[in-house]
């Protein structure tokens, strides 16, 4: 079985303190009431892209042999840099939702007393939690050495982040208005901005 190979085994360790995150903030912000919702068939799709593809195929992958027709080799020392990957973005992603805490949510809302929040990582960029799940994507190809458990959030992703990513900046901009164009001028997507000074 895949898993127990020793990088496959900590991918799929990584794999559960990603959900355990998710969890536990999910729970969290089941507290707080929504005032806006967002969620079109555009949203449900992109959505229900993301899932097979960070969850099912990699276990079909790392419990099953049904996708071992996709199989290849990658070196070894590119599937331990992909766990050193895989760390700095669990640590990205655990640290975007502290940093955005009760005003996260896992679709496009806001919610009662929503705040802007332009500290922590947040005062860098805009999207670490997606700057975190970019980093899980590349993490999730070096580890396991299958084009379909490795690659297919690749393309899965990047629909949800570049069709998303505009509708949830404009969401924002209804909300706080010139408070949001002047942080957006100070802060990159997902890379820090160099020619801009921290403080939004
Ligand atoms: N795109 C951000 C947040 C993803 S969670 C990131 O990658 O880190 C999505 C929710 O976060 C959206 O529904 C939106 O309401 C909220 N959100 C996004 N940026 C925010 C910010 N700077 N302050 C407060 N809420 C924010």
């Amino acid at each position: 079985m895949n898993v127990l190979q020793p990088p496959n085994a900590l991918f799929f360790i990584g794999l559960v303190v990603y959900f355990w995150i998710r969890h536990c903030f999910f729970v969290r912000s089941k507290t707080v009431k929504r005032s806006v919702r967002r969620v079109d068939a555009i949203e449900r799709i992109l959505l229900g892209m993301m899932l097979p593809a960070v969850l099912f195929l990699p276990l079909l992958y790392l419990f099953t042999p049904l996708v071992s027709f996709a199989d290849y080799r990658l070196p070894l020392f590119v599937r331990w840099s992909g766990t050193a990957v895989m760390v700095a973005s669990l640590w990205l992603f655990w640290r975007s939702h502290t940093d955005l805490g009760q005003n996260w949510s896992v679709s496009l809302e806001i919610r009662e007393n929503h705040e802007l929040v332009s500290t922590g990582v947040y005062r860098l960029v805009r999207h670490p939690m997606y700057a975190s799940i970019w980093l899980w994507c590349v993490a999730q190809g070096m580890i396991l050495d299958n084009w379909l458990a490795g690659w297919a959030i690749l393309p899965a992703f990047a629909a949800m982040y570049f069709i998303r990513t505009p509708r949830e900046e404009r969401l924002m901009v209804e909300t706080f208005g010139e408070a949001y164009r002047q942080y957006a001028s100070q802060t990159g997507r997902v890379f820090p901005r160099l020619n801009a000074s921290a403080e939004p």
